[in-house]
């Protein structure tokens, strides 16, 4: 197949994305793209389709596990759609601004939840995407709009409703979220907001591995009391190695690379927590780590 000339200089630009995701694994991909306005994204999604390539996005990298070796396809990095406007009941923010940055600002502007997220990297297309959040607050609270393109390339605007977000679920699937919009609210002072966003940061440290290279939270939460770390350190799991790949000796949720891991050390281990969480507590454990194979 002749490819448009597009996609040689995508092929020159790809590098490993072992230095693009917080665990620090992953191979190249065939293409990549990091376009600057919603405009070249529009491009790079035709293109893509048009050329039958198929098209993964990337935020921050820092829930996913990508595969070792070539990754087929393109990538679409957003990290340069970075624009912040505020209004005086509202702000809009790219997909690739950084979500700490977005949370350290919450606090003064006002805006409902975000500062209770430290801690939680990534950009904030990446955390729309996955709704991102914990016991101290979430993307949720205060999403209002989401922009962004269809799987076509065709501009979509979508305001969020009761019912669209869900634990670490969005209605994006299949879509390239360009911009979002979080609301303000006056109610809620700057000294409200830093005393959240200190809670939560004491909690974070005190209890998730912050300095290690990981992937966040492997496991959803099944359903029922237990949560999946309990489950995975009730099973004596916790500092099993395989390769580079390390269950945290501090949140048995997380997998930690120790140096060297490879995605297939990571994938093995993944494997083999499911298979004693099964055996041990008759629980299946999925995968809350978006996966590229
Ligand atoms: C130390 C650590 C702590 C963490 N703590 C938390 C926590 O407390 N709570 C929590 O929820 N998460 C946590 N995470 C996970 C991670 O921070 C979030 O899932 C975050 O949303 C990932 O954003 P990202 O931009 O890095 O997304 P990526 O990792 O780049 O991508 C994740 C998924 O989102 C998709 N995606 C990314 N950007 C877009 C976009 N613009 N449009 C459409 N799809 C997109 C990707 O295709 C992929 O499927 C933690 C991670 C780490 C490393």
């Amino acid at each position: 197949m002749v490819l448009p000339r597009d996609f040689d200089d995508a092929h020159a630009r790809a590098d490993s994305l072992s230095l693009r995701t917080s665990i620090g694994v992953g191979g190249r991909p065939r293409y990549l793209f990091e376009p600057e306005s919603e405009e070249g994204c529009r491009e790079v999604v035709r293109l893509c389709r048009a050329s039958g390539v198929p098209l993964h996005v990337l935020g921050g990298g820092c829930n996913l596990l990508v595969t070792d070796g070539e990754i087929e396809g393109a990538v679409i990095a957003t990290r340069n759609l970075k624009h912040f406007r505020v209004f005086d009941d509202r702000v809009e923010v790219g997909a690739g601004y950084g979500f700490p940055a977005l949370v350290r600002k919450a606090i003064d502007l006002g805006i409902p939840g975000l500062p209770g997220c430290p801690g939680i990297p990534g950009s904030v297309g990446g955390v729309v995407f996955m709704n991102a959040g914990g016991r101290f607050g979430s993307v949720a609270d205060a999403l209002s709009e989401v922009s962004g393109l269809d799987h076509e390339g065709n501009v979509f605007r979508r305001f969020i409703q009761p019912g669209d977000l869900g634990y670490r679920s969005s209605p994006f699937a299949g879509c390239l979220v360009t911009g979002a919009v979080f609301r303000r609210d006056p109610a809620q002072t700057p000294e409200m907001g830093q005393a959240l966003h200190r809670k939560a940061m004491t909690w974070k440290r005190d209890t998730q591995p912050l300095a290690a290279r990981s992937a966040g939270c492997i496991f959803k939460n099944p359903p029922g009391p237990y949560s999946a770390g309990w489950l995975i350190e009730q099973a004596d799991l916790k500092g099993l190695r395989i390769g580079g790949a390390m269950v945290s000796t501090q949140h048995a949720n997380f997998i930690v690379n120790t140096g060297e891991a490879s995605a297939k050390d990571v994938w093995s281990l993944i494997m083999l927590i499911q298979a004693e969480v099964k055996q041990r507590h008759g629980v299946d454990l999925e995968l809350e780590v978006q996966t590229w194979a």
